[in-house]
């Protein structure tokens, strides 16, 4: 500790040991202001090797990053498009500030709405950019947020996670991918703007505004509510893409009643010629705001797109042609075993028409399948004389039978 004498000064500015709270050392010194500019220093300095350390982030080019979602999304070549453009268009930005800091053009970010039903590809799209980019990426789930001091998750909270998939690295969150996924569920309930507090809509989109207005945002590193005592991480939202997805049930009824009444600027004003059964591709900002967005939420999030229902065609093409398609990773776990597995057919028509059947779309094949498999890859691998397996129609039938069709219907 320092020798409280009168007359020493601060190494480093000089200032008087009585002219300050705060003052350590034996024979040299230093005072607080200097310990806190030195602070200053090891923060910036860290940060600045944070960065140092990122990877260029390897830009593809909009049909290079849509051939690259093709290995994974089926159908939806609208959304892919739409999102393929506006993901080069946001990391070109990203990059194109790094190089010039001087030129005065601001490019705004590309942040993207996506709306179509539950298990239509929305969140495996977001991921899979995220993979290509190999940028951190997190999913946050917009009906747990709350508004500062209500029962829920803080906002901050989404940057949080996005700051644990990036391992702590601030500089790697701060170029990441956040999807926030049922957005349409904080919408407000009625198009009027509250007069009461409305915690779970309202509030907490003007929470979320904050995040993605580029503001520099003060986050838990573990999560959890902030206490006054918790040391933040400061993370600037600015380069952050927000991928937000919503089912938006009923906003058809907004869309046609748009078009009716205003197709100004809209590219077929004959309302006859619409393709009435897929309104939902005709998605435009104003809608979001007539289902309770608002508007400076619609703002934040230039880019909106559609994603289709998927049909029996795409759902069976789901079953055998992506990349990490279910029929893949089964034949792979089994071929560990030196187990040969085959699937009529048949069995995969049997299986869409199931997922049609219990509503579950894409996201109920895999509960399907597991239904069907779990009985066999409990046993097989067990029997060293077995090394072919061979799933009918008929054994996914019974298999699905009884208490698990029951599990899938009302899950
Ligand atoms: P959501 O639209 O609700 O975000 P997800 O992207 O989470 O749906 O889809 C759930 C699962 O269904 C995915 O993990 C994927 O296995 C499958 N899936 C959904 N849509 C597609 C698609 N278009 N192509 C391939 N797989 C899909």
């Amino acid at each position: 500790m320092a020798k409280k004498k009168e007359e020493n000064r601060c190494s480093f500015c000089g200032t008087p040991e009585n002219q300050v709270k705060l003052f350590y050392g034996d024979d040299a010194f230093i005072c607080e202001n200097c310990i806190s500019t030195g602070q200053k220093l090891i923060e910036e300095q860290s940060k600045q090797r944070e960065v140092e350390s990122l990877a260029p982030i390897d830009i593809k080019k909009p049909i290079e990053i849509k051939t690259f979602l093709d290995q994974y999304v089926i159908g939806q070549d609208d959304a892919k498009r739409t999102l393929a453009v506006a993901v080069y268009n946001h990391f070109k930005r990203i990059t194109y500030k790094k190089q010039d800091e001087l030129n005065d053009v601001e490019i705004e970010k590309s942040n993207i709405i996506m709306v179509g039903a539950t298990g239509t590809g929305k969140t495996l799209m977001a991921r899979t950019i995220a993979k290509m980019l190999n940028v951190p990426f997190c999913i946050a789930d917009a009906t747990v947020l709350t508004e500062a001091g209500y029962v829920g998750e803080d906002v901050e909270n989404i940057l949080t996670r996005l700051l644990q998939a990036a391992d702590y690295n601030v500089a790697a969150a701060e170029r990441g991918i956040v999807f926030v996924d049922e957005i349409d569920k904080i919408a407000r309930k009625s198009d009027n703007p509250s007069l009461t507090r409305d915690v779970s809509g309202e509030g907490v989109q003007q929470a979320l505004l904050k995040l993605l207005e580029g503001a520099h945002v003060n986050v838990p590193p573990q999560g959890g509510r902030k206490h006054p005592d918790q040391k933040m991480i400061s993370i600037n939202t600015k380069n952050i893409l927000f991928i937000a997805g919503g089912a938006f049930d009923g906003i058809e009824a907004k869309i046609a009643s748009r078009l009716n009444t205003n197709t100004i600027g809209f590219r077929n004003p004959h309302t006859e010629d619409l393709d009435k059964e897929n309104l939902i591709k005709y998605i435009a900002p104003q809608d979001l705001k007539s289902f309770g967005l608002i508007p400076e939420i619609v703002g934040r999030f230039p880019v909106v797109t559609s994603l289709n229902t998927l049909d029996k065609l795409a759902l069976r093409r789901i079953l055998v042609e992506p990349k990490d398609a279910l029929v893949k990773q089964y034949t792979k776990l089994l071929e560990i075993d030196d187990i040969h597995l085959i699937f009529d057919d048949e069995t995969l028509d049997f299986i869409v028409d199931k997922a049609i059947e219990f509503k579950l779309g894409a996201r109920g094949l895999r509960s399907i399948m597991e239904a069907i498999m779990t009985d066999a890859m409990f046993e097989l691998p067990s029997d060293k004389n077995i090394k072919k397996l061979h799933i009918t129609a008929d054994y996914a039938h019974k298999q699905l039978s009884g208490r698990v069709l029951k599990q899938l219907k009302s899950a």
